[in-house]
C-alpha cells in the first residue's frame, strides 16, 4: 500500500472506530490529531561505530573478555557500573565479566557530550512516523525484489564489507535471532506497523528476542553466512500472513541519494578518524 493510501486507510478506520463513541472531543477532532501525530516529524539518530543505541541508551558494543573487571571496563567519566550491570542483566553485586562476550557499555551523558565536542556522533535525519531508514550505508544495490534466475528474490540486497553497521529501518520488537539455512545468521523484527522484517547474512547481532528497537539502531552487523555470493544485507519485507512487500516503498530516499548523504555525514565528522580516541566494537 502507498503511503496515501495508508494513511487514508487509517483516517477511515479511526472515523468508523470513534462514531460509535460521542466522547467529549468530536470524531473529526480526533481524526485530525491522529493525522497530526502521522505528519509530525521527528529528529532520528543513525547508530555508528562510535555511538551506538541500546535500550534507550547510546554507548558502545564492546568484546570484553571474562574476568576483566567492571569497574575498569566503565572507566571513569565513560559509563556508570550501576547501568552497565543493569543494561547486561548482571547481578549487582557482580565485580567481574564472568562470560567474555559482547556487552553494551552506556555512555554517561558527559562522555557523550566530549564526543560530540571531539566531532563524533551520530547522523540525524528528519522523519514522519512510520517512514524508514536504509538499514545500511552499503556500496550498491546489487539485487532487488522480483524475478531473478527463473526463482523470487524476496528483497534487496545491498552489497556492504563484512562487519558493516546494520541498523533497524524502523521501529518494532524482534521476534527471532538465529541461523535460517541460506538466509545465514537472520534478524527478524515485528515492526510497528504490523509488516515483518528481516535481516539476514548477517555476521553478528546485537539484540536479543524480545527487545524493543528503534529506527536507527544498531540490530546487527552485515556479513556473508549462508548462501551468499559474497558480503551483503539482504533486507525482506513481508506482511503477518508472508505476502513479500517491496521494502524500496517504504525508504524515504531513494538508495543513492542515501549513501550520499551517508558519505557526506562520514566526511564531515571523525567518525572514520583513526585518530579517536574512542574504540571501535569491531
Ligand atoms: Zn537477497
Amino acid at each position: 500500500m502507498n503511503k496515501p493510501t495508508r494513511i487514508l486507510c487509517l483516517l477511515l478506520i479511526s472515523a468508523g472506530f470513534l462514531s460509535a463513541d460521542t466522547g467529549a472531543r468530536s470524531s473529526w477532532q480526533i481524526m485530525t490529531e491522529r493525522a497530526q501525530a502521522l505528519m509530525k516529524e521527528t529528529e532520528v539518530e543513525i547508530d555508528n561505530r562510535l555511538i551506538q543505541t541500546y535500550q534507550g541508551y547510546a554507548g558502545v558494543w564492546t568484546n570484553i573478555t571474562s574476568t576483566a573487571s567492571i569497574k575498569r571496563t566503565c572507566k571513569e567519566d565513560m559509563c556508570d557500573p550501576v547501568l552497565f550491570r543493569l543494561v547486561n542483566e548482571l547481578n549487582p553485586s557482580q565485580n567481574h565479566i564472568k562470560k567474555a562476550g559482547l556487552y553494551f557499555v552506556p555512555f554517561i551523558n558527559k562522555y557523550l557530550d566530549r564526543l560530540k565536542d571531539s566531532g563524533i556522533f551520530r547522523q540525524k535525519v528528519t522523519l514522519k512516523k512510520g517512514q524508514y531508514v536504509w538499514p545500511v550505508m552499503g556500496i550498491r544495490i546489487t539485487s532487488r525484489v522480483g524475478n531473478r534466475w527463473g526463482k523470487i528474490h524476496g528483497g534487496i540486497d545491498v552489497a556492504a564489507s563484512r562487519g558493516s553497521i546494520v541498523v533497524g529501518a524502523t521501529d518494532g520488537t524482534v521476534m527471532l535471532i538465529g541461523d535460517q539455512g541460506a538466509y545465514g545468521h537472520c534478524v527478524f523484527v515485528e515492526n510497528h506497523d504490523g509488516t515483518v522484517a528481516w535481516y539476514a547474512h548477517l555476521t553478528d547481532s546485537y539484540v536479543k528476542v524480545g527487545d524493543k528497537i528503534v529506527r536507527g539502531q544498531i540490530v546487527g552487523s552485515s556479513g556473508n553466512t549462508g548462501r551468499s555470493t559474497g558480503p551483503h544485507l539482504h533486507f525482506e519485507m513481508r506482511t503477518q500472513q508472508g505476502i513479500i512487500l517491496d521494502p524500496e516503498h517504504f525508504f524515504v530516499l531513494p538508495f543513492e541519494e542515501h549513501l550520499k548523504h551517508a558519505q557526506d555525514f562520514e566526511n564531515e565528522t571523525a567518525t572514520r578518524n583513526k585518530q579517536a580516541k574512542v574504540k571501535p566494537s569491531n
